[in-house]
């Protein structure tokens, strides 16, 4: 180390203080990474990895990204999970004696990411912090780049809420204490279910009186009663040790988190990660994307803050009827109306992301064309405000008081900003002319040395008798006059030769260099003070911060009723009836989705649950009659009503939900690699576990993955659990293809069949997609493989053996009747009755080694019998 240079040296005592990030060292116009750094980022990003000298014997490696691009391979960095330090040159290298001062300006981690070009608009970027002490859990998210706090706490079955609270927010980045890492199935939930990076942070970061300081400090000293704080320790350790850690890593801006909003779980509806990608609330299951799922068509909004907010909700549909009907209503309203709606949205699709130029505002990266944005929303305002000032209801109401018209913003843009600022803020030509008098000096010396320039080139001219004589600039040797060859003799003797190119030769004079430094010295001077200007009317806007949070929130809420009420006057949807009569009626009800993407005209359904007769619906029917479809669209629809939304159906009661469950097809837990089945039952079994008699209970195809009769007995085990007020008692949709659990209608209380109604022509079978009452009476499953493309030697084969199980009684087929065929047809070893199994069960258990021959054959006497 002894010999390094001492830029290295430099490089090794910042490179120490951040030993887990990537360091990006800024030189000149690159930032520079070396070593270890350089290898990985190479890798990482493509990069030639060259070296530098560094003292020592062998060269640093060495590789760098260009400054004025470096957000894309940040990004690229961050999104891998790795964390970025930036040290930035601190002084102007040019004025700079000796080494450049550099200092680390910010550590970039996947939570904590302000570049625009690096979030999604359309979503927030959460950074959470859990403090599990006990049985008590502090958990909060904050999103920096809109100033968003939201925080609980959780008291129970910890490792479950957890998960549910985490599912709800997805965060990218979890802050962790050591006891959270003691429920095991956490840290590979967080890493490959939600792919957040985890954080585990000391013992020392919670700490009770520094995380106390913390906190109070980020509020503006305001004390933990103040808070509603004093009684949450674990929340109080959670939000400390999470601004700690910003302050760490951000330096500067921290201040746009203001304040903190505590939720409970009371609140919402409860929805497991299961539950949210099987529904398909936010993208579809397959392929992860916006197109097929509830969000795609419910989502009309036109602003960033809308297309937030919208997520938000869906993400977390209410329990409480007051608040869902406060929705409504103004959903109610707005589907009244259509100017009305048009006049907002005309106004709302001009307004840009608020929320997010703000925070750049108060963290100081807002340049002049975000400040223009700001300027250009701001104007959207009052005709906003007067489109809506009629509104009755409360909420809309309550948006109306809350959009601050922000014209002193708007103005102080105008007087400040000129119309077309340029990207940097370090060239000038951002502040407009009348705004500061010194400036407007600076300029009328700039410009009257130009004029004066151009008096000197005609001067000049005459004088010498030269006329294509020409006063030119270049950096290299500022202001000079040009002759070319051909006038070289009358060039006078006080020209001072510069240059000599080809065609001509370039001069300067005394006067032309006073005259170049009044310029110069007052370009410098006014692009400085351009800067301090920008400086302090940015500064002037962040003093404004609360007034436009308030507008941006209020906005996104007005975006999204629209939205709500848009998509409702479009597809015809009604408002539902939401209660707390535990009944869920719908009449005439369809699939959101599945009617948006459908060529077709989409079937409606009637669906009757509640908490007394109808408490159980077992579904049956045909593969592709339905049932999934159906199933779903009751969790959509009793979703879309606890979000505030109008439903898609003639008429609609909901009943509130406390919680979704749901056991659909193949989870993407799969890759993970567990068995269908271990992971069908671990699912069924958190269900039966978690859901109380207010959930709504979504089965399908239980008992699928093992064998005929475990499967059997695992589905009817369950609907007996779900249907018995005593075990559980929830409303429950239940499809299966076990025929057999029919029979559960008449020994269950709350128990009622139904089955898709379809039409069978010979072989051929038609859907008829309409839910009637009653268990159907056959599976069509050989029809639906004819209609999937199966080979018809096969269809054929498969009747011929389904003819010969049903006429063969009992019930359970026996393999030994079935006709012989030359190929023969293997069947399951499950399909064999109970005798024969235990015969096997012996068979297996023989050790022919140990036997003597009379005990063999005594052996095989009793196998023979039990056969
Ligand atoms: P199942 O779960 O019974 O196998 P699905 O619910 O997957 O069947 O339905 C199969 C297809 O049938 C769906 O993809 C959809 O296109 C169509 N479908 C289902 N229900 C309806 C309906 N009510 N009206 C029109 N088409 C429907």
């Amino acid at each position: 180390m002894a010999n390094l240079s001492p830029m290295m040296k430099q490089y090794f005592d910042i490179k120490k203080q951040y030993p887990d990030t990537i360091l990006f060292f800024r030189l000149g116009d690159f930032y520079e990474m070396f070593y270890d750094d350089a290898k990985l980022a190479s890798r990482e990003l493509d990069l030639t990895l060259t070296g530098r000298d560094c003292g020592q014997e062998e060269r640093a490696p060495m590789c760098g990204v260009p400054f004025h691009s470096y957000e894309t391979y940040l990004a690229k960095l961050v999104a891998k999970g790795y964390k970025v330090a930036i040290c930035e040159q601190m002084e102007d290298p040019a004025l700079a004696k000796g080494l450049v001062k550099r200092d680390i300006i910010r550590v970039v981690t996947p939570g904590t990411v302000l570049e625009s070009s690096m979030l999604d608009e359309s979503r927030n970027n959460y950074i959470c912090s859990v403090y599990v002490r006990g049985n008590t859990a502090g958990v909060c998210f904050a999103d920096i780049s809109t100033g968003e706090l939201y925080a609980t706490v959780l008291t129970a079955e910890l490792a479950e809420q957890l998960k549910n609270e985490l599912s709800r927010y997805s965060p990218s980045e979890i802050l962790v204490n050591s006891a959270v890492l003691d429920f095991t199935q956490l840290p590979d939930f967080i890493r490959n279910r939600l792919s957040a990076s985890l954080e585990l942070l000391e013992d020392g970061e919670y700490e009770q009186q520094k995380t106390t300081e913390e906190v109070q400090k980020q509020f503006g000293g305001k004390t933990l009663e103040d808070l509603e704080l004093a009684d949450k320790p674990e929340l109080t350790a959670a939000l400390g040790a999470l601004f700690s850690y910003l302050h760490r890593t951000q330096r500067t801006g921290i201040e746009r988190i203001a304040s903190v909003q505590l939720y409970s779980g009371a609140q919402y509806m409860k929805l497991d990660l299961s539950a949210r990608r099987n529904l398909e609330l936010i993208e579809t299951m397959r392929s992860k994307e916006k197109r097929g799922s509830l969000l795609w068509v419910l989502d009309k909004t036109h602003t960033p803050m809308g297309k937030r907010l919208i997520r938000t909700w869906m993400e977390q549909p209410l329990l409480s009827p007051a608040a869902i009907s406060r929705r409504l209503n103004a959903v109610e309203e707005l589907t009244g109306d259509a100017v009305l709606r048009d006049e907002i949205a005309e106004e709302l699709s001009g307004i840009h992301d608020l929320e997010r130029v703000m925070s750049r505002v108060v963290y100081g990266s807002a340049n002049g064309r975000e400040l223009r944005s700001l300027e250009s929303t701001a104007r959207r305002l009052p005709p906003l405000r007067s489109a809506i000032k009629g509104v009755q209801s409360q909420l809309l109401c309550s948006i109306l008081e809350n959009i601050d018209p922000l014209s002193d913003i708007a103005d102080l843009v105008d007087r400040a900003i000129v119309e077309e600022p340029p990207f940097s803020l370090r060239e000038g030509g951002i502040i407009r002319s009348g705004f500061s008098e010194e400036l407007d000096l600076l300029k009328g010396d700039m410009s009257s040395g130009r004029g004066i320039l151009a008096d000197i080139e005609a001067k000049e001219r005459e004088r010498t008798g030269i006329p294509k004589l020409k006063v030119g600039y270049n950096r290299v040797f500022g202001y000079y006059i040009e002759v070319s060859n051909a006038y070289k003799e009358q060039v006078p003797p006080e020209y001072i030769r510069k240059q000599t190119l080809t065609n001509c030769e370039r001069f300067i004079t005394p006067e032309l260099k006073d005259l170049e430094g009044r310029i110069l010295g007052a370009h410098d001077k006014s692009v400085q003070l351009e800067h301090s200007l920008f400086e302090q009317v940015r500064k002037e806007i962040a003093g404004q911060m609360e007034r436009v949070q308030h507008t941006a929130v209020a906005i996104a809420q007005l975006d999204v009723l629209l939205s709500f009420a848009q998509v409702s006057v479009d597809n015809q949807y009604t408002r539902p009836i939401v209660d707390m009569s535990g009944k869920l009626e719908l009449r005439e009800s369809r699939h959101p989705v599945v009617e948006a993407l459908l060529n077709a005209p989409f079937v409606p359904n009637d669906v009757t649950l509640d908490k007394d007769e109808n408490r159980v619906a077992i579904i049956t029917g045909p593969n592709m009659a339905g049932k999934s479809t159906y199933m779903r669209q009751v969790a959509l629809i009793t979703i879309m009503a606890q979000i505030g939304c109008f439903v898609p159906a003639a008429s609609a009661r909901v009943g509130i939900a406390d919680a979704i469950f749901t056991r659909v097809g193949a989870s993407d837990d799969l890759a993970a690699g567990q068995s269908t089945f271990m992971v069908e039952m671990a699912e069924v079994a958190d269900i039966l576990k978690n859901a109380t008699s207010n959930s709504l209970v979504i089965l399908d195809e239980i008992g699928r993955g093992t064998s005929t009769y475990d499967g059997m007995s695992i589905a009817r085990a369950v609907v007996e659990f779900v249907a018995n007020k005593r075990t559980l008692g929830a409303k429950t949709l239940f499809a299966t293809h076990y025929h057999e659990l029919t029979v559960l209608e008449d020994l269950l209380d709350g128990v009622k069949n139904y089955n898709i109604a379809c039409k069978k022509h010979g072989d051929d079978i038609t859907f008829l997609r309409r839910i009637v009452r009653g268990g159907a009476d056959e599976s069509y499953g050989i029809e639906v493989a004819k209609l999937a493309g199966v080979p018809n030697k096969v269809v054929k084969r498969a009747k011929q053996i389904l003819a010969e199980l049903t006429s063969a009684a009992p019930a359970v087929p026996q393999s030994r009747k079935l006709a012989k065929q030359e190929e023969a047809v293997p069947l399951q070893m499950t399909l064999t009755p109970p005798g024969e199994a235990e015969a096997l069960e012996r068979l297996r258990q023989i050790d022919v080694n140990t036997l003597t021959p009379i005990e063999c054959m005594n052996e095989l006497f009793e196998l023979a019998k039990m056969v």
